[in-house]
């Protein structure tokens, strides 16, 4: 069962990242990732700036990383919850719309970082690695350009997810397109918006994409080293309501290390999970259901490690885990 996988821990000794000569920028590759930034940056400049375009560029980000959040990460990696063929399409044609490769290729490595988080074999952990390479240095890099495909026959079973894989450039240029020809219909029809097809496209596709890239980014590198351990997992996973709210509630990723196999990513009222929120509101729809929550042990365990850290000293936290990864614990011990 791949649930069952990716329960599995397997602690590793933390040490020191010998660096694979193989594990370096791949320059000719990086174009388009670079190209993006530039673009976006330099853009702005040149077309200027309209509430409507604003509105529409964080409204790319709330879908696509709704789409990646709740698509790439809690269905197809996690299998947290059921939805119909055709919807499992949707979010993943969506998500594959932010430029992060395609849905076998995201879900191969996230299920790798599941099976080795923080050890040497984890390819993108700040604690073993930099915090660059963490972010995004690893996803410039040839060596990682493949799926791992023994990790993801499940989903290789679907043809459309496998061409999705393949050509995971198309929905992003659909969705450029579509934000030029946005923009020249609202100069052609609505001309008191104050946009038009440039703006559009550089404020809907560039710069919503740019913003996209370094909020999920974000928890590959920046949840594994600030927020709150809540559970002593044997990664140094970490929950913070900044980077939460951020990646509509991606951050609460100590407890999603603790529990994989729960869609709710916040266990409790005050921990905020917009992708939740909108998948409950989906599911009233029929649209997604079977949303699976975390297990009354591990909701007793939270009580427990949250009233056991409520007594504890700030240096007997750190020794049994909570807190502080449990590297720094060694090291304090
Ligand atoms: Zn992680
Ligand atoms: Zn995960």
């Amino acid at each position: 069962m791949i649930s069952d996988l990716l329960m599995e821990k397997r602690p590793g000794d933390k040490g020191a990242w010998t660096p694979d000569p193989d594990e370096k920028m791949d320059i000719p590759g990086s174009l388009p990732f670079i190209g993006v930034h530039v673009v976006a940056l330099v853009g702005v400049f040149f077309v200027g700036f309209s509430w409507a375009a604003m509105g529409i560029c964080v409204a790319m980000y709330v879908l696509r990383m709704f789409a990646i959040t709740a698509g790439y990460h809690r269905y197809f990696s996690h299998m947290s919850y059921k939805t119909s063929r055709w919807f499992q399409f949707v979010l993943a044609w969506v998500a594959t719309s932010s430029t992060q490769m395609g849905p076998l290729w995201w879900v191969s490595h996230h299920r790798y970082h599941h099976m080795y988080s923080d050890t040497e074999e984890d390819v993108h952990s700040p604690i073993m690695r930099t915090v660059y390479w963490a972010h995004c240095g690893w996803i410039l890099c040839k060596k990682y350009m493949q799926t791992i495909n023994r990790l993801v026959r499940d989903l290789g079973r679907y043809p459309e997810l496998v061409w999705l894989n393949k050509w995971h450039v198309v929905p992003g240029v659909v969705l450029a397109f579509t934000m030029l020809g946005v923009g020249k219909l609202a100069e052609a029809y609505a001309p008191g918006l104050g946009t038009n097809g440039a703006q559009m496209l550089i404020w809907g596709f560039f710069v919503s994409t740019v913003f996209l890239y370094h909020g999920t980014f974000t928890i590959n590198s920046f949840c594994h080293l600030m927020g709150t351990r809540r559970y002593n997992t044997a990664d140094s996973s970490r929950n913070s309501l900044f980077l939460a709210l951020i990646t509509l509630g991606e951050g609460w990723h100590n407890n999603h290390h603790r529990y994989p196999a729960s869609e709710r990513q916040g266990f409790f009222w005050y921990e905020i999970d917009i992708t939740h929120y909108i998948l409950v509101v989906l599911s009233w729809f029929g649209l997604v259901w079977g949303l699976k929550g975390p297990s009354e042990e591990v909701l007793a365990e939270a009580k427990f490690f949250d009233e056991l850290k409520s007594s504890l000293n700030p240096g007997d936290r750190a020794a049994i885990g909570i807190n502080e990864p449990p590297a720094k614990a060694k090291a304090q011990l």
